[in-house]
């Protein structure tokens, strides 16, 4: 239950005063639909109104405060687009007030000739001539203090003016109350930071630009707030699974050790350290909830099969989880691979599978007779019934929601208990890995195997493109097959469908037939077909958008051309050029860059050059990055902070993380007065799934 103090807190902003059904409306698009939500729309901006020059002493454009006296109206002739003018003066020099589609009636009221008004807004110089264009503020001297001095500037929100944006979040504002501090006093003091209340209004109220710095005490106090809410729900919710009845499934029997004979290569360290971090946990009777992070190509498919085996030759079942037909199509090939010998059954179910062969299917799952079942959604479809399933493999986690594991994980056999191996090939720094997986246990492949030949990586200027197509013909001749990537497109620009297609046309000219496209909007199966003539061999050169999926896997491709590649992120650059460098050939990747202006892209092309570590290059990239492009983490399955920036706050993180630890060893149930206020911390920030565990909730 939601602490009372914050009912006020979660009321519509219909609730607020001068907020009718149309601004709420508006409101929803952009800010949310509560109170709250206009909590946390902080100012990005501030108007300084404190400057009150004579009109005689202006010389450029400026924002001013100035006390006038009003002087004659210029009415436009009626059913002209011309503006209503009113001239006013200080005896220094004279403005002119220019108002469009002006209503005369009340702009004669509001500046009657010959009296005195305080007057705000922005003065422009327009053929030497003073004038202010819709004042924001037209008050009669007695009113000063209704010119703020310091004025918040909101994001701008179509429909609602900056204005009326203010005065809304002002009166969001005013229900704000105090709350019982859940900070620990000793980090609070030696942070400096204010309490909760005084933070919020304070952000709303910078006294100057500066105080709009991210790294400001006041946002860093809010933001700590919003990653120890974070930090605490992940291990409320971690605790709760570790709680979760499991089966210990046998990981030394003969399954495993034969696959492992069979293999032609030795495992990595890494990966026979990874193998030891899940065993540990299939061999416990709790249920398991792992992440296994690595690298495009670092070999997570023989880690996920090892696993599965367990649970083979423990007697039950295991599922593999692809987010696409291809993947899903790609992991059963490999996995019929590696199972050759082994007396096994794998089999494959998707979306497209159908009538007589997919009844068939079922029943063999159904009996027990499939071992290992891998597949897309359609693994968790209602009429798929497993005999025992005892673990559940989701490859590229990421690309499912919570909703769809909860489905999956609902497959088990009741009160069984099952276990659950995510996997993920993107890279993410440590410190944000304890927001966007603090649920689960993580395991790293750091290592790649052996004898793989690095990727040549070139930065070029797109000026040299033809010199870039001409050694594209080269590679062909060798046998080569290519990746032309087209780029982000910039908003000045078409879309990015239209780049691509000039391009396709461009390359397909000089190429001729074997040139191949896929782009976003393009039907799956559609698709599909477009990447399977590629991996045929049937395409050479296959131009995509950056719809390449992940894990697609073509050995025989060689080159990967990204055109425009400083409008990449980092994270993306490095999954991109992962599609090459997997077969036993040399690989190239061309970064080609229309302009290097930026320090941060120069940086990205250097670290490009200089390392293909994907965790190297993830911490890279959050150092780096320049806000608004958290493209990559958002494809990890980042949360979407509201208060806190990671570009800016993720220092913060471990300290939560740490935090939230030691509370729950001192208070498990939350229960004393920090406890408490904890939980109305919990409630605040809307991460209150975890308290329903809590003992006395
Ligand atoms: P990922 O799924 O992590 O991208 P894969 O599991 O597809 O990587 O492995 C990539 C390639 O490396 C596969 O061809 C696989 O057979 C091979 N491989 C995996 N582990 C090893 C190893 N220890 N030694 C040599 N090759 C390996
Ligand atoms: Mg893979």
């Amino acid at each position: 239950m939601r602490p009372e103090i914050l009912y006020p807190f979660f009321a519509e902003t219909v609730s607020l005063p001068g907020v009718g059904g149309r601004i709420a409306q508006l409101l929803e698009k952009v800010v949310g639909r509560r109170v709250l939500d206009l909590f946390w729309h902080f100012p990005v901006d501030v108007i300084d109104r404190r400057n009150s020059p004579k009109l005689g002493e202006i010389r450029h454009d400026q924002m001013v405060t100035v006390e006038v006296e009003i002087g004659a109206h210029d009415a436009p002739p009626p059913k002209t687009r011309r503006p209503y003018r009113v001239w006013c003066h200080d005896g220094t020099a004279q403005m002119q007030l220019v108002f469009f589609h002006a209503k005369g009636d009340y702009i004669r009221r509001q500046l009657p000739e010959g009296e005195k008004r305080l007057i705000s807004g922005r003065v422009e110089i327009f053929n030497g001539q003073l004038q202010m264009s819709h004042p924001d503020y037209m008050v009669t001297a007695d009113k000063r203090d209704d010119i703020p001095a310091i004025e918040p500037v909101y994001p701008l929100t179509a429909g609602i003016s900056g204005r009326v944006m203010g005065r809304i979040v002002r009166a969001a504002l005013d229900r704000a109350v105090d709350l019982p501090e859940w900070l620990d006093p000793a980090l609070k003091k030696r942070e400096g930071w204010p309490d909760w209340h005084e933070a919020l209004l304070a952000v709303h109220q910078p006294a100057n630009a500066g105080e709009l710095d991210p790294s400001c005490k006041t946002r860093r106090r809010l933001s700590y707030d919003e990653f120890l809410a974070n930090q605490l729900a992940l291990a409320l919710i971690r605790r709760q699974s570790k709680k979760k009845k499991g089966r210990a499934l046998n990981t030394e029997g003969p399954l495993v050790r034969q696959l492992v004979e069979n293999l032609p290569y030795d495992l990595t360290n890494s990966q026979k350290q990874c193998i030891a971090e899940i065993n540990a946990d299939l061999a416990d009777p709790s249920s398991m909830m792992r992440l296994l992070q690595g690298d495009v190509g670092s070999g997570k498919t023989v880690v996920a099969l090892i696993s599965m085996l367990a649970a083979v030759q423990s007697g039950a079942q295991a599922a593999l989880l692809a987010p696409t037909e291809i993947l899903a199509r790609q992991h059963y090939d490999s996995l019929m691979e590696m199972i050759d010998g082994l007396n096994i059954r794998i089999a494959v179910l998707t979306g497209r599978d159908k009538g007589k062969a997919r009844e068939k299917l079922l029943a063999d799952l159904a009996s027990g007779e499939i071992d290992i079942l891998v597949g897309t959604h359609a693994l968790f479809q209602k009429d798929v019934v497993y005999h025992d399933l005892a673990l559940a493999v989701i490859d590229e986690q990421h690309r499912f929601g919570v909703e769809q594991r909860m489905a999956l994980a609902a497959k088990g056999t009741p009160g069984q208990g099952m276990d659950i191996l995510a996997m993920t090939a993107t890279p993410i720094p440590r410190t944000l890995t304890l927001t966007a997986y603090g649920d689960m246990d993580v395991s790293r492949l750091t290592e790649k195997p052996p004898g793989r030949l690095p990727v040549d990586t070139r930065t070029i200027s797109l000026n040299r493109l033809d010199e870039v197509v001409r050694s594209l013909h080269r590679a062909l001749e060798g046998g080569a097959r290519i990746y032309w990537i087209c780029p982000l497109v910039e908003e000045s620009e078409k879309s990015d469908l239209a780049a691509a297609e000039d391009r396709f046309a461009q390359l397909s000219q000089i190429f001729g037939g074997r040139v191949g496209l896929v782009h976003g909007k393009m039907k799956g199966p559609e698709k599909d077909k477009v990447m399977a003539a590629f991996a045929k061999g049937e395409l050479d050169i296959l131009v995509a958008t950056t719809v390449i999926e992940v894990g697609v896997n073509v050995p025989e491709a060689t080159v990967m051309v990204i055109e425009h590649a400083e409008r990449f992120g980092l994270a993306q650059l490095h999954q991109l050029r992962g599609r090459v460098g997997r077969g036993s050939g040399k690989s190239v990747c061309l970064l080609l860059y229309g302009n290097l202006g930026s320090e941060t892209a120069r940086a990205r092309m250097k670290i490009m050059r200089e390392t293909e570590d994907g965790f190297l290059i993830a911490e890279e990239d959050l150092r780096l990055r320049g806000a608004g492009e958290l493209l990559g983490t958002r494809q990890s399955g980042m949360p979407d902070f509201k208060v806190a920036s990671l570009e800016f706050h993720s220092n913060l993180i471990p300290i939560a993380r740490d935090d939230a630890k030691l509370i729950l060893e001192t208070d498990p149930d939350l229960v004393n007065e920090r406890g408490k206020a904890l939980r109305v911390l919990l409630y605040l920030m809307e991460q209150d799934e975890g308290i329903r565990y809590l003992r006395s909730g």
